[in-house]
């Protein structure tokens, strides 16, 4: 049983990518598909906002430039270079990472969302991204933007934070995927661009919105404002 209209998925979809178009943000892990440099991003963005990603990135992949090198370096050196990003938990688990598929898989990042799974320290979220944005996968993510978005957007009475509603939203997110892995990089790069820049927590913009004409919560926060 579909969880969201068919017509209003695809009109979702066209505005939503069609707005991105015009209003992304040029970021470095954008202009890659290298899993390696996807990966360190998205461990980064993990509790960070982006503009303080930004320095860390290119820092820390000056020093460990691929997963080999990284794999070889004592965890000491990776933790400085992580220093002052805080969550240290995301550079350990990127060094275990590292050494296990250098050790178990050639060096290769896997490209599906179940193997990634299996990977020290990923979760559904980040096996989503890894295998959308660096593999151009047909694979749905849901992180917390995500999450808030498809919410107001196709089901304002789900519960956010329970494991049924956050279940729910990602059948949401895998049906109104597009059809090809290319058009999918897009649709969830916009997706969390949208839940940044314009649908965010606190004060979103709906006036602003390319999805306001199919949007469940439109009234609730025009009224608000
Ligand atoms: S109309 Fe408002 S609540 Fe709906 S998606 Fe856009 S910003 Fe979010």
């Amino acid at each position: 049983m579909p969880v969201v209209d068919g017509a209003a998925a695809a009109t979702f979809r066209r505005a939503l990518v069609r707005w991105y178009r015009r209003h992304a943000r040029d970021l470095p892990w954008r202009r890659t598909r290298d899993p390696y440099r996807i990966l360190v991003s998205e461990l980064m963005l993990q509790q960070t906002q982006v503009s303080r990603v930004l320095d860390f990135y290119h820092r820390f992949l000056e020093r460990f430039p691929d997963l080999a090198t990284l794999a070889k370096a004592r965890q000491p050196r990776v933790l400085e270079a992580w220093s002052g990003l805080g969550y240290y938990a995301r550079a350990r688990n990127l060094h275990a990472l590292a050494r296990h598929v250098t050790t178990t898989r050639d060096g290769v990042i896997p490209e599906e969302p179940a193997h990634l799974r299996e990977l020290p320290g990923i979760g559904a979220y980040t096996a989503g991204a890894v295998a959308s944005f660096a593999y151009e996968k047909r694979a749905a993510l849901v992180d917390t933007n995500v999450a808030r978005v498809l919410q107001r957007v196709f089901a304002p009475h789900l519960p956010l934070k329970t494991g049924a509603g956050l279940k729910r939203l990602w059948a949401i997110a895998e049906q109104i995927l597009p059809r090809t892995g290319k058009a999918t990089w897009t649709h969830n790069q916009a997706l969390m661009e949208l839940g940044a820049l314009v649908c965010s927590a606190r004060s979103p913009k709906c006036g602003h919105c390319p999805v306001r004409s199919i949007c469940a919560s439109r009234d609730r926060f025009t009224r608000a404002a």
